[in-house]
C-alpha cells in the first residue's frame, strides 16, 4: 500500500527534510489516538524505542476525568508512567498533515517491561494469539459510519450543541447527486487515507440526511482494527479542514436514524477461507458454524464493547436497521447477526449490533473470544430466523441499557476466562462511571418536560 514506510524509509524522509513531525499514538479506552508530536530527528535518533506517558490514559472518561476504581491507576498509585512502544511496522504517512508520518505504540508497563493487559491494541493482540494457537488467522472489516455537519465541532460547541444542522437536506442513501456536494469532504478523506496505506474501498451516502459510510477492505483483526482507528481520526481532522464536524455519535437526534459499526468477520488457515465448506448447507464449515454460536450466545456478555456509553443505546429502536436481537439470519438486515457471502469464497458473518462508537479493538477482542469459545465448545449453532426480527418475541435480547449491559460484563464468566479477572473489572468500572456520570446530570429533557409542568 502507498503510505506505508520502513524505518529505514522514514529516516531518509527526515534526512531529506520530507518528513519533520512523527505522531506516536496509541487507542485508549474509547478508541481515540493519544500520544505524542515527535520532531522527525528525535524521533529517528533516539524516541523510536521508547516513550513515555502517563497511565491514566487508560482510566480517563471521554472528558479527560480520572474516577477512583481503577485497581490499575489511581492518586494512590500516584498515576505513574507508562512505556509507549513504537510498533515500527506501523509507520505511515499522513498526507492530510504536511510532513507527517504516524506510528502506533504498544502500552508496557514501565517497570516490568510487560503488556499492560488491559490496553485495548495488548487485548486484541491476545486474542488473535489465542486463535493462532488453533491454528486460525481472523479476518475482518468494520464499516464506519458517520454524520457530516454544516459547521465545525468548535463553532457547534460555542453554540451549545444547539440547532445541529447536517450538511443535507434528506435522506442521501447511495444518492449521488447529493454525495457530490460533499465531494469537498469525502474525496479528501478516501484519497488522504488510501495514501495512509488504508485500503479504501469507498464511500457512500447512507440512509439519513448528512449520514455517510466508509468501507475499508478487509484486513487481518489487527490491522483492521488499525485501519479503523486511524480513518475515523482522519474523518474527523479531514472535515475539521473543511469546516466541517465529522460525529461518531451514534444516535445525534431521536427522531434520525443512528450511526453503526458493522463488523464482517471470517477465518482463515494457510490463506484459505475456513468458514467455507462447499459441501454443506450454505457452504458454512462447521468451524463457522460453531464460531458463530459462540458469537451469538455471548452477545448479552460483550454488549458493553460494542456499545460503550448511555447513547449507544438510543441507537437500538424497532425498525431502524439497528439491531436488538443475538439472532442470525440469511442477508436478513433485522437479525444482530447477518450471514453475507454465503456460497461463495467470501462467507463471512457480519455483526450488526455495534455502533459507530464502539472501539474495535476491543469489540474485535470480545467477538474473537466468543467465537473461540464457541470453537473450543463445538457449540452447535441454531437455525437462521426469517422474517422481521424485530417481532420475534421467542428471540433473546441483547441488553437494552448501558446499566443492563454492565451487569452482563461483570458477571461474564466467559469474559473474565478470555479476559482476565482484572480486564474485565477495570472495564466494569469504565461502565459504571459513565453511568454514575449520566445519573448525576440534569439533562435538558428533564428540564423541558417537567420545569413549568411538574
Ligand atoms: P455490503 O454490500 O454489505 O457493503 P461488501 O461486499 O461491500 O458488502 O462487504 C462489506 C465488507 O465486508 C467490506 O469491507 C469487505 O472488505 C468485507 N469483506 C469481504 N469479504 C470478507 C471476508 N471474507 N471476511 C471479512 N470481511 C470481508
Amino acid at each position: 500500500m502507498p503510505g506505508i514506510l520502513t524505518f529505514d524509509a522514514l529516516k531518509e524522509a527526515v534526512k531529506d527534510g520530507s518528513i519533520d513531525t512523527v505522531l506516536a499514538c496509541f487507542p485508549d479506552m474509547q478508541g481515540r489516538l493519544m500520544g505524542k508530536r515527535f520532531h522527525g530527528v528525535n524521533f529517528v535518533e533516539s524516541s523510536f524505542k521508547e516513550t513515555h506517558c502517563c497511565n491514566y490514559l487508560l482510566a480517563t472518561d471521554l472528558e479527560m476525568a480520572t474516577p477512583g476504581g481503577y485497581a490499575a491507576s489511581s492518586w494512590a498509585g500516584g498515576y505513574g508512567d507508562y512505556i509507549m512502544a513504537p510498533d515500527l511496522s506501523s509507520i505511515r504517512l499522513l498526507p492530510w498533515l504536511e510532513g507527517t508520518a504516524m506510528v502506533l505504540c504498544d502500552i508496557l508497563d514501565h517497570h516490568t517491561h510487560a503488556s499492560v493487559p488491559h490496553a485495548p491494541r495488548e487485548m486484541l493482540k491476545s486474542q488473535i494469539a489465542r486463535l493462532k494457537k488453533l491454528g486460525f488467522d481472523a479476518m475482518m472489516a468494520t464499516e464506519l459510519e458517520f454524520f457530516l455537519f454544516e459547521k465545525s465541532f468548535d463553532e457547534i460547541r460555542k453554540g451549545g450543541f444547539a440547532n445541529l444542522t447536517p450538511i443535507s437536506g434528506y435522506n442521501e442513501d447511495y444518492a449521488i447527486l447529493q454525495t457530490t456536494k460533499e465531494e469537498h469532504v469525502m474525496r479528501p478523506i478516501r484519497n488522504h487515507l488510501f495514501g495512509a496505506g488504508l485500503p479504501i474501498e469507498n464511500s457512500k451516502g447512507e440512509a439519513e440526511t448528512g449520514q455517510e459510510e466508509l468501507n475499508i477492505r478487509y484486513a487481518d483483526a489487527l490491522a483492521c482494527a488499525d485501519h479503523h482507528t486511524i480513518a475515523k481520526q482522519g474523518v474527523k481532522e479531514i472535515a475539521w479542514q473543511q469546516g466541517h464536524a465529522a460525529s461518531f455519535l451514534p444516535k445525534w437526534h431521536h427522531d434520525k436514524v443512528g450511526s453503526s459499526s458493522h463488523v464482517h468477520q471470517s477465518l482463515w488457515k494457510g490463506g484459505q477461507p475456513a468458514f467455507y465448506d462447499k459441501k454443506s448447507d450454505l457452504c458454512m464449515s462447521k468451524l463457522m458454524q460453531n464460531y458463530m454460536a459462540g458469537l451469538i450466545h455471548y452477545a448479552p456478555d460483550y454488549t458493553f464493547f460494542l456499545a460503550p456509553y448511555i447513547n449507544s443505546y438510543k441507537r437500538f429502536a424497532k425498525g431502524t436497521f439497528a439491531p436488538t436481537k443475538t439472532v442470525w439470519s440469511v442477508d436478513n438486515r433485522t437479525a444482530g447477526f447477518r450471514l453475507c457471502g454465503d456460497g461463495t469464497k467470501g462467507i463471512r458473518v457480519e455483526c450488526r449490533i455495534g455502533g459507530s462508537d464502539l472501539n474495535p479493538y476491543l469489540a474485535q477482542a470480545a467477538m474473537l473470544a466468543a467465537g473461540i469459545k464457541g470453537i473450543e465448545e463445538k457449540m452447535p449453532l441454531a437455525p437462521p430466523t426469517t422474517g422481521d426480527v424485530y417481532e420475534d418475541a421467542m428471540a433473546q435480547d441483547i441488553p437494552q441499557t448501558l446499566r443492563a449491559a454492565t451487569e452482563t460484563l461483570r458477571n461474564s464468566i466467559f469474559l473474565r476466562a478470555a479476559f482476565g479477572d482484572a480486564v474485565v473489572d477495570h472495564y466494569t468500572r469504565c461502565a459504571t462511571w459513565e453511568q454514575e456520570e449520566f445519573d448525576r446530570v440534569v439533562t435538558d429533557w428533564e428540564i423541558a418536560r417537567g420545569f413549568e409542568r411538574a
